[in-house]
């Protein structure tokens, strides 16, 4: 893994700086994010770092399907039968601020539609 990839989002995977960890499996972690925007607020992300959305190539579908079923899987145990949402934030004008893909699970109150 080259230095750029290692975002702070490493580091939690390597539990070099401590996070809520909600589910963890061999390619996937998720972990309750630290500045909720609802009740709850959960990001899943690859084990295998991709900086962003626009990164990924063909051969990523896999890890790329994964994520989603991992959300699927998340929202079940928090308990979200009434619906949530699942964000990627990508580049600049996505407002992405960490370069380690993730995805946002929100869900535990009725979400605004159209995002800012
Ligand atoms: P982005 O803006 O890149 O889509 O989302 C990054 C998310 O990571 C933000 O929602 C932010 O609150 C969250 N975040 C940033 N630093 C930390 C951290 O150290 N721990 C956790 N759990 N979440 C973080």
């Amino acid at each position: 893994m080259s230095d750029s990839q290692d975002t702070l989002f490493s580091k939690i995977i390597r539990r070099e700086i401590p996070a809520d960890i909600v589910y963890e499996d061999e390619l996937a972690l998720a972990f309750r994010d630290i500045n909720p925007q609802a009740p709850v607020h959960i990001l899943v992300i690859p084990k295998q770092p991709i900086p962003k959305l626009a990164d990924a190539v063909p051969d990523d579908h896999r890890i790329l399907g994964h994520l989603l079923m991992t959300v699927k899987r998340v929202a079940d145990q928090e308990g979200l039968a009434n619906g949530y949402r699942v964000v990627i934030n990508t580049g600049e004008d996505g407002g992405q601020t960490v370069y380690h893909l993730h995805l946002h699970l929100l869900g535990g109150r009725p979400l605004a539609w159209p995002p800012g």
